[in-house]
């Protein structure tokens, strides 16, 4: 550890003497301010008529300068957050330990963080770095203590120049995502910015730099040191905005996957349809993200934990009544994964939901059909139970029983019903703890 604090603060020195930054004037890049959100300008332009330093940074850059439509446009000034809350009457500070300003025009907020510095410290109870950015800095500061060059652009509202302290344009023009400093030791101060390696790289189309992508491996234990419920937030814009099949394609390649999703992870090796179920289901969900659909985080979370669920379903579980083995599994799959991250109560409740009717939906019993069809979660119940039915042909025929059941007349119904009602009682299926295919 020692060796780590006096590796960072060489590193630190070392950046304090050559701070080197290359300006690109406006000539030598093709950021125009016609692809800039008006109101991010209305932002950058104001501050810059106040007197104060004006820049514009992060995602918003990298993705224009890449030919993407960014998410979002953060901006980055030398005024203190309550300087910009002076400023604009339209504007909020949020954070506790380092004050942000959202400034608000209708459904847009702008980002407006003031310039910071890293300190490092030493966490008594972690023994390792940390490490704490609530200090204001400068500009050569600021640049220094963000994640990846491409990350660390700033696009000035002065003279509508770029920069660039890292060579992040080089980067942009190879499509490399290249961690600023040593990348083992960024990595362990914030373990996050191993997912922020993967999400970029997959959402952006780049390849890893060699040392940015060796040193996940050996850090990747340390992502434990995430706060629950932060690795939870990382993890839903990992797998549910739009690029899930490209993030767990390269997410898969790491030891990252086994630590974040140890049970997942076994159960690919052990059931060979578990992969496929859930690249299935982000296909999906992709497809939907770029249909503006909704995507809701319990059904993910339900995709995702189905291997292990059917996994637990296996094991021999004692004389307990088939939805009751059901309901345990479904409680084991999610307690164990919540040993790892907090995915919140009301997310889990969802969850139980769309797993319960799955269930019933299976089950086809005539009593509970018209309640099932109102149950809130009924269509995700659906959306599920169509998607076992890819690795499982045998459910093919229960969606083919719904999907007729829904587009039928009243009389039509009645009649699949009385149909129902004369098949003979399914025998049980016999326990063997084969996993070839889902059990339920
Ligand atoms: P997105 O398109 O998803 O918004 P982004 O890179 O803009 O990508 P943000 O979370 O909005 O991601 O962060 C804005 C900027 O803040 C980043 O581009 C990066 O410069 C910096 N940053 C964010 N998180 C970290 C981190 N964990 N460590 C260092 N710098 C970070
Ligand atoms: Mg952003």
């Amino acid at each position: 550890m020692i060796l780590k604090i006096l590796q960072r603060i060489q590193g630190l020195l070392t950046v304090d003497k050559a701070p080197k930054s290359v300006i690109i004037p406006r000539s030598k890049h093709n950021i125009s301010r016609k692809d800039i959100s008006p109101n991010a300008l209305k932002v950058l332009y104001r501050l810059h008529q106040k007197g104060y330093q004006a820049y514009l940074v992060g995602g918003g850059i990298r993705d224009l300068l890449l030919g993407l439509y960014p998410k979002d446009f953060d901006v980055a000034t030398n005024a203190t957050p309550e300087q910009v809350r002076a400023i604009f009457r339209n504007c909020r500070l949020i954070g506790r330990r380092f004050r942000l300003a959202h400034v608000f025009f209708g459904h847009e907020t702008i980002e407006v963080a003031t310039f910071r510095k890293e300190t490092l410290i030493s966490s008594p109870e972690k023994t390792q770095l940390i490490v704490q950015d609530n200090e204001y800095g400068d500009l050569t500061e600021d640049a220094f203590r963000r994640d990846f060059t491409i990350n660390a652009l700033y696009y000035n509202i002065d003279d509508f120049s770029l920069v660039d302290y890292h060579q992040g344009l080089q980067d942009i023009q190879t499509r490399t995502l290249r961690m600023i400093g040593d990348p083992a030791i960024r990595y362990t101060e914030d373990p996050v910015r191993m997912l922020r390696a993967i999400r970029l790289a997959a959402k952006c189309g780049l390849t890893l730099e060699k040392q940015t992508q060796k040193a996940i491996d050996s850090i990747a234990p340390q992502i434990h040191q995430v706060a629950p419920s932060r690795l939870y937030e990382e993890i839903l814009k990992l797998f549910i905005t739009g690029y899930g099949v490209e993030v767990l394609t390269r997410l898969l390649k790491l030891e990252l996957f086994n630590q974040i999703f140890p049970d997942v992870a076994a159960g690919f090796k052990q059931m060979p349809w578990a992969q496929q179920f859930l690249m299935t289901a982000l296909a999906n969900t992709d497809a939907r993200v770029a249909q503006k659909k909704a995507v809701i985080p319990a059904f993910f979370f339900a995709c995702l934990l189905w291997g292990p669920l059917q996994k637990a379903l296996a094991a021999p579980s004692g004389t307990l009544p088939p939805l009751r083995d059901f309901m345990t599994a479904m409680d084991q799959a999610i307690d164990a994964q919540m040993k790892i991250l907090l995915i919140p109560k009301k997310v889990v409740m969802i969850m139980q939901e769309i797993y319960f009717c799955y269930y019933r939906m299976l089950a086809l019993r005539k009593k509970q059909i018209y309640r099932l069809i109102t149950h809130p979660k009924f269509r995700a119940g659906l959306d599920f139970l169509e998607l076992v039915a890819t690795v499982d042909k045998e459910k093919a025929t229960i969606v083919t029983w719904w999907q007729q059941f829904l587009a039928a007349s009243e009389y039509d119904q009645s009649v699949l019903l009385a149909k129902l009602e004369q098949q003979p009682k399914k025998k049980k299926r016999k326990k063997t703890g084969k996993t070839d295919t889902p059990s339920t």
